[in-house]
């Protein structure tokens, strides 16, 4: 009978909770809003010959390249960072190699890692979600060939400094050090212009969030030229679509509609938090377009009640450290006001409040 690789049959499958999404979106990271009306209208102007074409990278890649103020040969688009983090993966990689990465964080770094045979050490986050910095430098070894910190950080929305990711990278110059700044464009903070001087540092970028293009599958990766030739031996060259390539200098040139979706993102957040302090409900200080709360052993009826009233978040109880918490996304004015709306509905009807306080294992109440 034919086996998988041993690697593959020991992995778990995961499976994001796609189906039946009818309601406001606040449970992927998504944009509220979705793309820029000129990409709309780039993409409905696409013709048969565009995509009978193999899909050409290059000019977009260049264009990308040019707005993050690299030369092209560090710059690969990617289908997703999802992709970028798989191609390092198996760019660095060998079965018994170990993949370094901080929990709780993003599924995929474990389960490309895992793919490849590789062994996944967790450094923990320590109270309230602080970058475990010693812990990570503490379980670096000679096998240690790659270390993937999401920044900000999902599901936490903790962001830390990048002088201290840089000094990992030069930590630890045998591992690919991935910076995932997914949620940049909400953060402010990037360590792009690094990738100049710092060989075994990438970043990567999406269009999935901000641009509210998660659907057409797009994201950046760079790195030392060098190290980024050896990255795309492994990527096929087709992997990003016509239509992606086709919209991405749009987006970029729409920066408008981004900064517009960006401030009321931020402000919402914000918004959000002080509510979450006024329902006394824990929650963590977020720098992405989500915040993390803890709603105690109601979890799941929570994110039920939720959806009777047309709002869609996440439950991430079963994320590492996340006993009880749900992750919301943030977005407009509008659909803030529609969420703290049915908050106050849900946390009033199930009692929320002296039941979060009391499961608040880390003793603290936010007010
Ligand atoms: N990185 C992080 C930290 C994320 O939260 C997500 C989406 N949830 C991704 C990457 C995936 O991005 P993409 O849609 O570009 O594959």
């Amino acid at each position: 009978m034919l086996e998988a690789r041993a690697a593959v049959n020991k992995m778990r499958s995961y499976r994001p909770p796609l189906a039946d999404r009818v309601g406001l979106r606040l449970d992927f990271n998504e944009s509220t809003v979705g793309c820029s009306p000129r990409v709309l209208a780039c993409l409905r102007s696409l013709d048969a010959e565009l995509l009978a074409r193999y899909p050409e990278r290059e000019p977009a890649e260049k264009i990308a390249a040019g707005f993050l103020g690299l030369e092209p040969a560090q710059v690969l688009l990617t289908n997703g960072v999802d992709e970028a983090i798989h191609l390092l993966c198996s760019t660095y990689l060998d079965a018994g190699d170990e993949a370094l990465i901080v929990v709780p964080t993003f599924a995929m770094y474990a389960i490309f890692a895992e793919a490849e045979g590789a062994r996944v050490i967790e450094a923990r986050a320590s109270d309230n979600f602080v970058f475990p910095l010693n812990a990570l430098l503490s379980q670096l070894s000679p096998r240690t060939r790659l270390i993937a910190v999401a920044n900000p950080n999902n599901p936490t929305g903790a962001a830390v400094a990048g002088d201290v990711l840089v000094q990992i990278a030069q930590a630890a110059p045998q591992a690919a050090v991935l910076v995932d700044e997914a949620y940049f464009e909400f953060h402010g903070e990037t360590l792009i212009e690094q990738t100049r001087q710092v060989e075994n540092l990438f970043v990567a970028r999406t269009f999935s969030k901000a641009y509210g293009l998660a659907g057409l599958r797009i994201g950046i990766l760079a790195g030392d030229s060098r190290q980024m030739t050896m990255v795309r031996r492994v990527a096929s060259p087709y992997s990003v679509n016509a239509a992606a390539l086709a919209a991405l200098p749009v987006a970029l040139e729409d920066q408008e509609h981004v900064g517009r979706y960006v401030a009321q993102v931020v402000s919402n957040r914000e918004k959000l938090q002080r509510e979450f302090a006024s329902l006394g409900l824990h929650y963590w200080p977020s720098h992405a377009n989500f915040v993390l709360v803890r709603v105690g052993p109601a979890h799941a009826e929570f994110v039920r009640a939720l959806r009777d009233r047309g709002v869609l978040v996440r439950d991430r109880n079963s994320d590492p450290e996340c006993e009880g918490c749900v992750r919301l996304t943030v977005g407009t004015d509008e659909h803030t006001a529609t969420l703290i709306g049915a908050l106050r509905e849900v946390v009033e009807r199930l009692d929320l409040q002296t039941e979060a306080m009391r499961t608040d294992v880390r003793g603290e109440v936010r007010s």
